[in-house]
């Protein structure tokens, strides 16, 4: 079997994968199974103009190699690029995305450094798997130094509609970058529909029926692989003695009947500030919620070094306390805003007690935690999903209560629809949510993206 490469812009710790969520999880048994190597940044910063040596470790069979980033690699190519200017605009924001050469430049020298460095490292039958927006240019790079195996490519956040991309400076040379791939996965059929509109609007491609498509002179192949999460182990971990103890303090400290919780990293892309104003409109059009439903936001910091993320944090800092002077008491705080990050294990609890699951991204690649919520749930007496149409989970959780993120009236009725919602409803929305995210589980997600890759390799692209 060919041994699985997989590169990251960061490496997840694997010692604790059931801690890290999304990629770690799915990818860790496939790494596993193959004797893998997992090849990225390890999460250091060296001053500038320090040799860059590779480091290598044996974690069970799976080979770790990490590099570090230099304080201008991690300023330009990180901060800078990936996140001030391709995050924005793949998340359809360009009001808030900078342009800047330096940025570029930056990403660019990283990702031939990571070229560079893995290069040697690499086995003449390997299958090689990149991740996100990071290391676009990655396969372009591998190719230049003659890397001729099988190469794919998984974006986990959008791909923004082309009257969009298009203004970015460097749109051009993203997307002839990504047609050094052999294959290429989307969260959404909306992101590839996206990308096919790219190809045949900017680049007259073509776009073929068995999901092949022609551009830059390459035929390769371009899908949707909804990313998933582990089901099993996400509900075996709400349901812990642990787990259990948590609920139950939870239950007793509060005098509210109902909990709605919301889990996100503080991102400009996760709607909490509209979020927090419809819970505000809930208790002022439905009085009997007083005392009644407290909101549990968990907002875990990211990014602190750029300002946008600053800026929201001040914005619901203050709509928070605006909510909770208006409408608290001594014996009720109606907003409870946590401003840091908690582990899986408690989030699975705090779960599994919310009568109400609430994630209304402005727009999101898929939203785990909108699949976390499910899983966590008691099957005879489960809480509902409130879900954005805009997170990449929408276009399968159909069940969901479905809402338009910016309507702050349309998420303050939904939420009021699920504080009353029988249990009958729950029962049969929870039950087809359920089946559909054990379907396409975090196994499902990395075995069929695997599998795209072996069969590109055995000719079905030219
Ligand atoms: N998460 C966590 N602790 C926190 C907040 C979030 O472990 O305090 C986890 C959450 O359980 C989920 C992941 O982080 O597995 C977030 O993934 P998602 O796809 O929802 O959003 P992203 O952060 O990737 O945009």
């Amino acid at each position: 079997m060919s041994r699985l490469v997989v590169i990251s812009n960061r490496i997840a710790d694997l010692t604790k994968s059931s801690q890290s969520g999304g990629l770690a999880v799915a990818l860790v048994d496939a790494l596993k199974a193959t004797g893998g190597l997992w090849f990225g940044w390890g999460g250091d910063i060296v001053g500038n103009g320090t040799k860059i040596e590779t480091s290598i470790e044996n974690i069970d069979s799976v080979t770790v190699a990490s590099v570090p980033l230099t304080e201008d690699d991690y300023d330009q190519y990180y901060l800078g690029f990936s996140n001030k200017e391709l995050w924005p605009v793949f998340h359809y924001r360009l009001d808030l995305a900078e342009f800047d050469t330096d940025h570029v430049n930056g990403y660019r020298r990283v990702n031939q450094m990571f070229a560079d460095k893995l290069c040697p490292l690499l086995k003449p039958d390997d299958l090689i798997w990149i991740h996100d927006y990071h290391l676009i240019p990655l396969a372009s790079e591998l190719r230049q130094r003659n890397v001729g195996q099988t190469i794919g490519f998984f974006l986990h956040i959008p791909f923004p509609p082309p009257e969009i991309l298009s203004a970015t400076p460097e749109h051009e040379w993203l997307v002839r970058s990504l047609a050094s791939y052999d294959v290429i996965g989307f969260q959404t059929s909306n992101d590839l529909a996206n990308f096919h509109r790219y190809l045949v609007e900017e680049e007259k491609g073509e776009i073929f029926t068995d999901g092949r498509v022609h551009a830059y002179g390459r035929t390769i192949q371009a899908d949707v692989f909804p990313i998933g999460i582990d089901v099993d182990a996400f509900a075996e971990m709400s349901r812990t003695p642990e787990a259990e103890q948590q609920i139950e303090n939870l239950r007793r400290r509060t005098i509210a009947r109902a909990h709605i919780i919301g889990v996100d990293r503080l991102d400009y892309t996760k709607g909490l500030p509209e979020r927090f104003k419809a819970f505000g409109r809930l208790l002022e059009s439905y009085p009997a919620n007083n005392k009644a439903v407290t909101l549990m936001q968990v907002a875990q910091p990211t990014r602190e070094d750029l300002e946008a993320y600053a800026n929201i944090r001040h914005e619901l800092e203050g709509i928070s306390g605006a909510i909770n002077g208006n409408f608290g008491d001594f014996d009720w705080t109606p907003v409870r805003y946590i401003h840091r990050s908690v582990s899986r294990d408690v989030l699975a609890a705090l779960f599994r007690a919310s009568m109400v699951g609430l994630v209304t991204p402005l727009r999101d690649g898929m939203n785990l935690v909108a699949k976390e919520y499910i899983a966590a749930q008691e099957h005879d007496n489960p809480g509902v999903l409130i879900l954005s149409k805009f997170a990449g989970a929408a276009e399968a959780l159909q069940e969901a209560l479905l809402v338009n993120p910016y309507d702050v009236d349309e998420v303050t009725e939904a939420m009021q629809k699920s504080i009353t919602m029988s249990r009958d409803e729950r029962i049969e929305r929870h039950k087809i949510l359920f089946a559909k995210i054990k379907q396409h589980d975090a196994h499902h997600w990395h075995d069929s993206f695997i599998s795209a890759l072996r069969n590109s390799r055995h000719g079905a692209v030219a």
